[in-house]
């Protein structure tokens, strides 16, 4: 019995690391491959932030990926997660090259036709993929006709070439071996690569290492743990740099890493948002994403009884911010400070959405001064407008102190807007990045044509 499931698992680990090289050879069979371009490859380093990539570049952690992205005279750059800090949200912007109002999801865990809707669970996974079906960069790229791969299962709607659904990535999870989850994805890349001819590679591969941010959550963005595993994916990745840099004589190959968001560094107090709604502001659907929580309430409220009961949420322990909307308008209240802004429903070429301040009329989000955009924290208003523009908007946002977190599991955690959430690294090789600015993910990959 021992032998024949070793030599099942052998077989299976063959065919899964094969498996996206065997979709390739059928398409160039059936005479679906198409010459490409060049080929852009995103490694997104799920939940890495600015300033913990900073460090590890600085205390020489990461050679591979300091040597392959950052030629001398070059420096790490900043791009910037859309709120919520948190991992669908900003994929789903990065894939489908919009901000959030756009995307449909406002959330790990969204309110939908009065229906919960956890991304992260099993049973509701294929919700993100409709979601992401039919609109997203793997699309518009097959209606060139471009090859595109997803080195990553949930995460490939539409994309030509995929990783398939595979029970040891899965069952690795549950025995909380994430390396073997990214290496099998590096594998079948390397794999991919090495064997085809450059000048018929993917316009597009995403590969989506989430080793780090598992870890992140179980001991903490900085532990020894997290931080080690850090260091070995940059050694993992060390062949694939190479391969990809070799080829670079032949074929024009531009790499970026980044990330889709980052984590708090110093959440370690707990508040239990639950029961502080249920005494404060009773009658609400909360949804609770760790340093941020939505509150849906069944029947209307009114513009009085959403101010009453700011003024009272506000107070409580370990709460920094409390945001509403309502007919438009959407307040925000912090401990001593207020802001007020006029929702106007138009779109602005761009992305953001138009707003009218105190002090401007008819602004575009995106293009609201430094003092407004960074108010609270960095590129908040800008996110919260657009936030708030989806059709799922929430009755009320709940964000604790820098300090605190609303889930009690694990030593990390994300969601919230402060900068170590929402400011994440970039990196590009043979490609230019605007000086001076700090773009938002899901503008990442809009250079692509
Ligand atoms: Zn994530």
């Amino acid at each position: 019995m021992m032998r024949l499931l070793f030599v099942f698992f052998f077989l299976c680990s063959c065919a899964t690391r094969n498996n996206v090289l065997n979709q390739y050879r059928e398409k160039l069979q059936n005479g679906l491959a198409h010459k490409s371009q060049r080929t852009h490859i995103l490694f997104l380093v799920d939940g890495l932030s600015y300033t913990v990539m900073k460090q590890q570049l600085k205390n020489g952690s990461l050679p591979n990926i300091k040597t392959f992205f950052l030629a001398p005279g070059q420096v790490l750059r900043k791009a910037h997660a859309v709120f919520p800090s948190l991992t669908f949200t900003n994929i789903a912007g990065i894939l489908k090259e919009k901000p959030v109002h756009q995307t449909n999801a406002i959330g790990n865990k969204i309110v939908y036709n009065n229906r919960r809707i956890n991304f992260e669970s099993l049973d509701d996974r294929q919700n993100f993929t409709e979601i992401m079906r039919a609109n997203n960069i793997f699309t518009r790229l097959n209606q060139k006709n471009y090859l595109t791969a997803s080195f990553d299962y949930g995460l490939a709607a539409d994309a030509s070439l995929s990783s398939e659904l595979d029970f040891q990535s899965a069952y690795a999870a549950s025995q909380s071996d994430y390396r073997y989850i990214d290496l099998k994805k590096n594998d079948a890349l390397k794999l991919l690569l090495s064997t085809t001819k450059t000048n018929q590679w993917p316009e597009f591969i995403f590969v989506h290492l989430v080793g780090y941010d598992f870890l992140s959550h179980r001991f903490g963005p900085q532990s020894a743990e997290t931080l080690s595993y850090l260091k070995t994916i940059d050694s993992d990745l060390a062949d694939t740099l190479n391969l990809l840099k070799k080829t670079e004589s032949e074929h024009q190959v531009i790499s970026i890493l980044s990330a889709d968001h980052g984590f708090s560094l110093n959440a370690k107090n707990y508040v239990d948002i639950g029961q502080l709604v249920k005494k404060t502001a009773p009658g609400a659907v909360v949804i609770n994403e760790s340093r941020m929580a939505s509150l849906y309430y069944e029947k209307p409220s009114s513009t009085g009884e959403l101010d009453t009961l700011t003024k009272k949420l506000i107070k409580q322990k370990g709460i920094e911010l409390i945001a509403y909307k309502k007919s438009g308008q959407i307040k925000l209240q912090t401990h001593g400070r207020s802001f007020t802004y006029q929702e106007l429903n138009q779109e602005c070429v761009g992305g953001g959405v138009k707003i009218s301040t105190e002090n401007f009329t008819d602004i575009c989000s995106t293009q609201l001064p430094e003092s407004i955009k960074n108010m609270f924290y960095p590129f908040f208003i800008e996110n919260l407008a657009s936030y708030f523009s989806n059709p799922h908007w929430p009755d009320v946002v709940i964000i604790p102190n820098a300090d605190t977190t609303f889930t009690n599991v694990g030593r990390g955690f994300h969601g919230g807007p402060t900068a170590d959430e929402t400011i994440t690294p970039l990196l590009m090789r043979n490609a230019k990045i605007p000086q001076d600015v700090i773009i938002p993910n899901w503008q990442l990959l809009n250079f692509i044509n």
